[in-house]
Order: C-alpha cells, then sequence, then structure tokens
C-alpha cells in the first residue's frame, strides 16, 4: 500500500481507537471520571483538520471496566459526553463514540477485534463505505476490526515507535493522530494545487511501513 491510498475526502469515514489513540492510555487500569482523561499532544488540533477533510468520524472502543464493575456505563456515558464537547469547542468532530462495556473473556460480537461496533456504525450512518474507510488505533486487535471490515489500517505507534512496522494488518504507520492529519491535508492540498507538489519525503519524525523492496545488488559489481 502506498500513501497516495490515503488520498481520503469527505466519501471517506475514519474509525477511531480512544485510549492510546485520542488520550494518555492507564496502563493496566481505566478512565473513570472525566479528570483521568488526558488527551495526547495535538490531539484537538489533529481533529480539527481531519473532521474538515472526511465524513463521519467514529470512535470505537473497548471499556471492559464497565463490564468488571470498576466503572459504571453512566460514568463512561459522561466522559465520552465531556470529550464530545471538548473536541467540539475546538471546532473539531466526533459523530458518534460505540464503547463495548464486555469482559475480553466474553468474546463479544461488539467488542474488538470482532466487527460489531462497525457494523452498528454503518447501520446508524449509513454515508459509511468500508472499503473507504480508515481505522486508526494503538493496537493490532484494532488493526484486525479494521482489516476485518476491509479499512485501511492505521497504526498510531507513539512511543512503540517502529515496533510493529511491516506487521501484515498493518497498511500505515505513524508515531500519532497529529502527524496522521498532517499528512492527510498535505496529500489534499496537493491534489488542489498541483502546480506547487509536496515534498514526498517524509519529515524525519514520521514513519510509513515502507513497501518492502527486496535490496538489488549493485549491477556495477
Ligand atoms: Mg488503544
Amino acid at each position: 500500500m502506498i500513501l497516495s491510498d490515503l488520498m481520503i475526502d469527505t466519501s471517506w469515514s475514519l474509525f477511531l481507537d480512544r485510549d492510546g489513540v485520542l488520550n494518555k492510555r492507564i496502563v493496566d487500569g481505566y478512565v473513570k471520571r472525566w479528570e483521568e482523561f488526558i488527551w495526547l499532544p495535538g490531539v484537538l488540533d489533529a481533529l480539527k483538520i481531519l473532521s474538515g477533510l472526511v465524513g463521519p468520524v467514529i470512535v470505537v472502543s473497548n471499556q471492559q471496566g464497565v463490564g468488571k464493575g470498576i466503572m459504571t456505563e453512566d460514568a463512561l456515558v459522561k466522559i465520552h459526553s465531556m470529550l464530545i464537547n471538548e473536541v467540539k469547542k475546538q471546532d473539531g468532530r466526533i459523530d458518534a463514540i460505540y464503547y463495548s462495556p464486555h469482559l475480553a473473556t466474553s468474546r463479544a460480537f461488539m467488542r474488538k477485534p470482532d466487527v460489531g461496533m462497525g457494523l452498528r456504525a454503518r447501520k446508524e450512518f449509513p454515508g459509511i463505505q468500508f472499503r473507504k474507510s480508515v481505522m486508526a488505533g494503538d493496537s493490532l486487535s484494532d488493526m484486525l476490526f479494521g482489516r476485518r471490515l476491509g479499512m485501511k489500517t492505521v497504526f498510531l505507534s507513539g512511543t512503540m515507535h517502529d515496533l510493529r512496522k511491516g506487521h501484515k494488518l498493518i497498511d500505515f504507520n505513524f508515531p500519532d493522530l497529529w502527524t496522521f492529519a498532517e499528512t492527510i491535508q498535505s496529500l489534499q492540498s496537493a491534489v488542489r494545487h498541483p502546480q506547487s507538489p509536496i515534498s514526498t519525503s517524509p519529515p524525519h519524525h514520521f514513519t510509513i511501513s515502507p513497501p518492502s523492496y527486496p535490496h538489488t545488488p549493485n549491477a556495477k559489481s
């Protein structure tokens, strides 16, 4: 897959994981109230940019803290309404947040990597076409969810930089949502202003899963 496969426009949909993509993931724990929800750097700006470029922006999130009884579904819904408001205040948009309260052990259809949340989103947003959708997440479970639905998969590696590079479930690799948004924006403005093409070489701080060219030995030798 090459970068121009990410030439997305408003006929596309964007699916986002929550923890580790929008907010700081709490290792071995859960965001139980709004005060514990810490935005990752650049996310609100990224959502502002992406909201102007794509169709539906949908969050799909596993929240088994609810199933475990560590937090209530009410608390989760409250956090999500705060989240949506905050994004709106910064001129961005999240159209819906789907969550799975089920336990990992339940292997529920509504829990990633199974596809239930995606199918529900498409039912409620008939404009969604999975082949024109991107799933961006920070786990291979997100990538499998996206792949099963025929989406493009974008792995946001964060501090695990490069670790998953080249994994078969991953189409594209970026460090964070901001870099992804910036790239999509550059691609689109290159289409709108073909006389001033952007550089095709990425800035040093982001990586894209490269096509694995076999090493060609120097013909001279
Ligand atoms: Mg995550």
